[in-house]
């Protein structure tokens, strides 16, 4: 499986790559097994989740309580993104998904939905279909 590259549009930004990873998956071929969606950044994060706007404003909402922008954070002193290192901390930085006949195995309203939490940057997600057969 080939790299999904995302260019993101605004500073903090939520975008729903269900479709594109699943694509990926796809042209992998593979039938049966796990997928790994991995962000190789460290301020960017991966959930699975509803895409409901209102829900994101929440998860959001829930990430800047947790880590607020310029609260005395020692990574500041030589970057100033430290909140959203900690954010992207608190997400996590991959998703795994069984899929089956080639198709993930996400329930009814899970979605991949990937944070930029520093941007607007351009972004690279791997994906790796691993078979189980
Ligand atoms: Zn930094």
């Amino acid at each position: 499986m080939a790299a999904i590259e995302i260019e993101t549009r605004k500073s903090v930004d939520v975008i729903d790559i269900t479709t594109l990873v699943q694509q990926q998956l796809k042209e992998s071929g593979r039938e049966s097994g796990i997928c790994l969606v991995y962000t190789v950044h460290t301020t960017t994060g991966l959930t699975v989740n509803e895409a409901d706007s209102a829900l994101i404003q929440d998860i959001l909402g829930l990430l800047e309580k947790l880590a607020p922008a310029g609260a005395g954070y020692r990574h500041d002193r030589s970057d100033g993104n430290a909140h959203a290192h900690l954010r992207a901390t608190l997400l996590g930085n991959s998703v795994v998904i069984p899929f089956e006949n080639g198709k993930m195995l996400l329930g009814t309203w899970q979605r991949i939905l990937f944070f930029e939490l520093d941007g607007p940057r351009r972004r690279t997600v791997q994906c790796k279909a691993i078979p189980d057969r």
